[in-house]
């Protein structure tokens, strides 16, 4: 009985292989150091990276996809990528992929999900001379451009090839130490910065909520958080990265991993603005992670937002699926680190902060399943800086001494955070170990 229910198992999982494949479409999406191609599918393609690739070039065979007439096909070359087309190979297709400048590709088929009933074989480009230089290192100092790297990299061609189908995207986000940004030796001694990666919400064609008069979060997020960058460029002992600079769309998950990857970032803050149905709705909000889960939340408020937010990479054209197992891991690790604890006093700082000028919609840390939250190791928030859905609050938004008012709020909140709790080995801790010997001092 087995054997027979084996055997015709196995002929019906020939037949899909063998059956032929259609593309249905291809979407591209970019932020300057990334660049993702997403090629819908009728089924599950065979595919593999060819080794005729070179460090210009990215060829991807198909050989059970079928021809499409190209003109039915909207390829168009976008980021990292200049030029785009599908060749005929054998019975099957190749994807020919020109790059502008080397980058490492990594190839994955994501499954059918709820949004997106089809197979999606997805391309990740990374660009290999990705630095700071992309997503700049903001110093208080004008920074030389660095010159153009126009390095000849070895083999781009990483082999990962017939990627297990649920394989989280992760991707391999190269980190300069901070070593190698650590200041130089007499500020070294009043120990390291407090990294602090600011994150504006949105994105490219996520454009967040949308106000009634027009105005998009994405637009606002940004402004804030260039802000706060300027800002906090300013003060000694902290130093703000942005995890996007420009109109483009991220990944949550990328979100994360560019703050703590590549910057090593200590705290991490999401911008936003946020939107109700009701628009009398106002004020602020601050979010921290639910300590139970994404299932969970402080109030109906809290999942609502949640939930709200945690669209964005579908908006976006993606679904990584994220597992409660492994949501469960980062929320154990969390709590073992004590981030999530450390969270909730962070976003108590910025509320009593935020209450001076703004009026509070929540007058305590909310908490629920923010997907761009789950990162252990980073102390992370979400702000909701104001009801974009609120015509008065659309207008504060927008006007950009409050977007500087709300900003400075955040880095007021950030830095009382620092100077209660002074992060080891920064410059926080070295200031209260100065502190304590003058007093130990005055008392001798
Ligand atoms: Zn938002």
């Amino acid at each position: 009985m087995k054997r027979v229910y084996l055997a015709g198992l196995l002929s019906l999982l020939c037949i899909q292989v063998q059956a032929a494949v259609d593309v249905l479409g291809v979407r591209s999406w970019s932020s300057p150091a990334h660049t993702r191609y997403v090629i819908d599918l009728s089924a599950a393609p065979n595919y593999q990276l060819s080794p005729d690739s070179t460090p210009g070039q990215v060829l991807l065979d198909l050989p059970n996809v079928e021809q499409t007439p190209a003109h039915t096909l909207k390829l168009k070359p976008d980021g990292l990528v200049s030029g785009i087309a599908f060749e005929a190979m054998g019975g099957g297709l190749r994807l020919r992929l020109d790059l502008h400048d080397a980058a490492s590709p990594v190839v994955f088929l994501l499954p059918p999900a709820t949004q997106h009933p089809g197979y999606r074989l997805v391309i990740d480009l990374i660009a290999q001379d990705e630095a700071p230089a992309v997503l700049p290192v903001p110093t208080p100092s004008p920074v030389p451009s660095s010159p153009p790297v126009s390095s000849p990299v070895s083999s781009p061609v990483s082999t990962p090839v017939s990627t297990p189908v649920s394989t989280p995207v992760s991707t391999p986000v190269s980190t300069p130490t901070s070593a190698a940004t650590m200041p130089s030796p007499p500020a070294a001694l009043a120990g390291r910065d407090v990294v602090v990666a600011i994150d504006a919400g949105h994105g490219g064609q996520d454009t967040g909520a949308i106000g009634p008069g027009a105005v998009y979060e994405k637009t606002v997020t940004l402004a804030i958080a260039r802000s706060l960058q300027k800002q906090m460029a300013g003060v000694k002992g902290l130093r703000p990265v942005l995890t996007r600079d420009g109109d483009y769309f991220i990944p949550l998950v990328e979100r994360r991993e560019i703050a703590r990857r590549h910057y090593h970032a200590d705290i991490f803050i999401s911008i936003h603005a946020d939107a109700s149905p009701s628009r009398g709705a106002s004020g602020a909000s601050v979010f921290a992670l639910s300590l139970k889960g994404a299932n969970t939340a402080t109030s109906r408020f809290a999942r609502a937002l949640a939930e709200r937010e945690n669209q964005a990479d579908q908006v976006g054209g993606i679904k990584v699926p994220e597992h409660d197992d492994v949501l469960a891991g980062v929320l154990a690790d969390m709590v073992v680190e004590g981030s999530l604890e450390h969270s909730l006093h962070l976003g108590g700082d910025i509320l009593d902060e935020l209450k001076g000028f703004s009026p509070l919609h929540s007058h305590h840390v909310e908490q629920a399943g923010f997907a761009v939250l789950k990162e252990p190791g980073m102390v992370s928030l979400l702000v909701e800086n104001g009801f974009i859905t609120n015509r008065r609050e659309e207008r504060h938004l927008v006007d950009a001494s409050y977007q500087e008012q709300l900003a400075h709020a955040i880095l007021q909140g950030v830095e009382r955070y620092c100077r209660h709790y002074p992060l080891p080995g920064t410059y926080f801790a070295w200031q209260r170990q100065q502190a304590a010997r003058t007093r130990t001092a005055e008392v001798n």
